[in-house]
C-alpha cells in the first residue's frame, strides 16, 4: 500500500476517491480525462509511455535521417546512383536535406516535424488505398502488394508512435 493517499484522485462527477490513473470513475462512469493527476502517477505514466512505442519514435526518426544524409551523399556523388548519372543530383541533394532536416526535427520531438509526418503518412496511405484496385488488375500482384502493404505499415506506424510520443 505504499502512497495509497498521493496516488489517489477525486471523481468530479461524485467526488468519490479512485485510484489516479484511472481514466473512468468506476462509480458514476464519469470520464476522468481532464482531471489532474498526482505527481506519483503521472510519473509512472511517463515511465510506461517509455515503451515500445518510444524506441521505434526513435528509430524510425534516425531512419528518416540516414535516408537524408545516403541521398544527400548520392546527390554530390560518393554513393553511386542513377540520379547523379541522369544530372539530378541536385534533386535528389536537395530531397535528401529535407529528409535529413525532418529526421534532426523527429528526434528532437519538433511539432513540425511529427506534423509533416503526420502528413506524408496520410498521403501514403491514401495514394496506396487508391492503387489497389490497380494492383488486382496486375498480371502478378503479390511482389507490388507486398511493397504496398509495407510502405501502408510504416505510414501506420509512424502515425501511431508520433500519435503516442508527440502527446507526452
Ligand atoms: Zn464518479
Amino acid at each position: 500500500m505504499r502512497g495509497a493517499t498521493v496516488t489517489t484522485i477525486q471523481c468530479p462527477s461524485c467526488h468519490q476517491n479512485l485510484p489516479g490513473w484511472v481514466n473512468q470513475c468506476q462509480f458514476c462512469g464519469a470520464s476522468l480525462s481532464g482531471v489532474q493527476r498526482p505527481a506519483a502517477v503521472v510519473q509512472q505514466r511517463k515511465a510506461q509511455g517509455r515503451a515500445w512505442e518510444e524506441y521505434v519514435y526513435y528509430i524510425l526518426a534516425a531512419i528518416w535521417l540516414l535516408q537524408g544524409l545516403y541521398q544527400i551523399a548520392q546527390g554530390i556523388g560518393w554513393v553511386p546512383s542513377v540520379w547523379y548519372a541522369i544530372g539530378g543530383g541536385s534533386f535528389i541533394g536537395i530531397w535528401g536535406a529535407i529528409h535529413a532536416f525532418i529526421g534532426i526535427g523527429l528526434l528532437t520531438e519538433a511539432t513540425w516535424a511529427q506534423f509533416i509526418v503526420k502528413i506524408l503518412s496520410w498521403l501514403t496511405l491514401g495514394v496506396s488505398v487508391i492503387n489497389i484496385p490497380w494492383l488486382l488488375m496486375e498480371k502478378d500482384p503479390l511482389v507490388p502488394a507486398l511493397f504496398l502493404a509495407f510502405n501502408m505499415g510504416v505510414a501506420i506506424l509512424q502515425l501511431y508512435v508520433i500519435h503516442k510520443v508527440g502527446d507526452a
